[in-house]
C-alpha cells in the first residue's frame, strides 16, 4: 500500500480503527502470508475470533498439528505483551521518523496520551525498532572518529565532580572520565554507524572497524596511535590537526563525521537533556537512523522502520539491567498496569 500523510491528523485520520491498524501492520510484516510467530510455519492458519476489546481484528491459530497456538500480528515482535492501541503505537512511531530530533518521552506521552512511564517504554521500543538488523558493510571512503557524550564537570553538584575530567585517550585516565565514548564510521555519500564502545584503546575499537569496513576501502581517521593498526587491510589516510583547527588537503578530511558528532550532540542535549550510558546505544542508532534514512521522504521511512517491527524487540528486563529483580517486579508491575 502506498500512502501519503501530510500532517499527523491524516495519519491519524486513516488509522482510524485497531482493524486498519493490524491489517496495515499484516501487509508490511506478513506481505499477504501470515506466518506463525511460535513456529514460523507460513501454512494458512485459522481464522479465529480475537478476544478481548477489539473483536473485529484478524486473529489466528496455527494450523500445525504440533504447534496449534494462537497469534496476530503484533505477537512476537515489538508491539507485543503492551496493552496500548496498536493505534497509538503507531502513531509513535510515525512522530518518532518524521521528527528531525527525536521526540522525548514526556512530549511522546502527551502527544499519544499515555503515562509517562509508558511514553518511556514506547519510545525505547522503538528506538530498538531502528536498529539496522542485516548491516551490510560500508565501502568506499570512510571517515573515523571518536566523540564523548556526557554532561560537562561544571555543570555537576559539587559532590559528583570528578577531579580530572579532562578528556583523555590514555588508559589510565580514563576511569575518571564520566563521558562515554561512541565511535562513528561514516561512508562517504552513505551510512552512518555509531557504537557506545568502554574506550579508546586498539583492541577495542579496531575489531568493529574491521567487521563493518569492507578490506582495502579508504579510511580517513584523525592521528590516534590506535587507527595506525588498520594499515595492513585498508587504504589509511591520517589527518593530523585537532580539534578545532583542521588542515585539509582536497577530500582528505573528516568533516562529515565531526558535522555528524554536532547533530548527535544537540540532539541529545537539546531534547533529550540527559541520557544514560546504559541507553545511549539505542538513542544513538535512533539518529543513526534518522541520518541513513535521509534521502527518504517521511512516509518512506515511517515504512521502512515498521519493517523491522517483527525484530528487535525488547522487554523491560533488557531496559533495565541493574534494578534487582524484586524492585524491578514492582516497577514492572506498575509499567504493566500502565501498559493496560
Ligand atoms: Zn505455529
Amino acid at each position: 500500500m502506498d500512502f501519503a500523510f501530510k500532517t499527523i491528523t491524516e495519519f491519524n485520520d486513516y488509522f482510524k480503527d485497531e482493524k486498519t491498524c493490524y491489517e496495515f501492520l499484516e501487509s508490511r510484516l506478513w506481505n499477504g502470508t501470515p506466518v506463525c510467530p511460535h513456529c514460523g510455519s507460513i501454512k494458512t492458519p485459522y481464522k479465529v475470533k480475537a478476544r478481548g476489546k477489539f473483536t473485529d481484528i484478524p486473529s489466528y491459530r496455527c494450523s500445525e498439528r504440533a504447534c496449534d497456538l494462537p497469534f496476530t500480528v503484533r505477537t512476537g515482535g515489538i508491539f507485543e505483551g503492551s496493552k496500548v492501541e496498536l493505534r497509538k503505537w503507531l502513531q509513535a512511531a510515525y512522530e518518532i521518523s518524521i521528527s528531525k530530533k527525536g521526540i522525548s518521552s514526556y512530549e511522546l506521552a502527551t502527544r499519544i496520551g499515555v503515562s509517562q512511564k509508558t511514553g518511556w517504554f514506547i519510545n525505547h521500543r522503538l528506538r530498538a525498532m531502528l536498529t539496522e538488523t542485516n548491516p551490510e558493510l560500508l565501502s568506499g571512503t570512510i571517515e573515523i572518529d571518536e566523540t564523548f557524550v556526557g554532561g560537562k564537570n561544571k555543570n555537576r553538584h559539587v559532590s559528583k565532580k570528578v577531579k580530572r575530567s579532562k578528556i583523555s585517550r590514555t588508559l589510565d585516565e580514563k576511569i575518571e572520565i564520566p563521558k562515554t565514548v561512541v565511535l562513528g564510521l561514516l561512508q562517504r555519500d552513505g551510512k552512518v554507524r555509531t557504537f557506545v564502545v568502554p574506550n579508546t584503546q586498539g583492541v577495542t575499537l579496531n575489531p568493529i572497524m574491521r567487521v563493518n569496513v569492507e578490506t582495502n576501502s579508504r579510511i580517513i581517521t584523525d592521528g590516534w596511535t590506535a587507527y595506525q593498526e588498520l594499515k595492513d587491510q585498508y587504504s589509511h589516510v591520517s589527518v593530523k590537526g585537532t580539534v578545532g583547527s583542521y588542515i585539509t588537503y582536497g577530500d582528505q578530511h573528516t568533516n562529515n563525521i565531526e558535522g555528524y558528532w554536532s547533530i548527535l550532540k544537540r540532539g541529545i542535549v537539546g531534547t533529550f537533556h540527559f541520557v544514560s550510558p546504559q541507553h545511549l546505544q539505542r538513542y544513538c542508532d535512533e539518529f543513526a537512523h534518522r541520518y541513513n534514512t535521509r534521502s527518504q521522504t517521511l512516509d518512506e521511512r515511517f515504512g521502512e522502520s515498521i519493517k523491522n517491527a517483527q525484530n528487535n524487540r525488547l522487554t523491560y528486563r533488557v531496559l533495565t539491567p541493574n534494578i534487582p529483580d524484586p524492585i524491578r517486579k514492582e516497577r514492572y508491575k506498575k509499567v504493566k498496569a500502565t501498559l493496560e
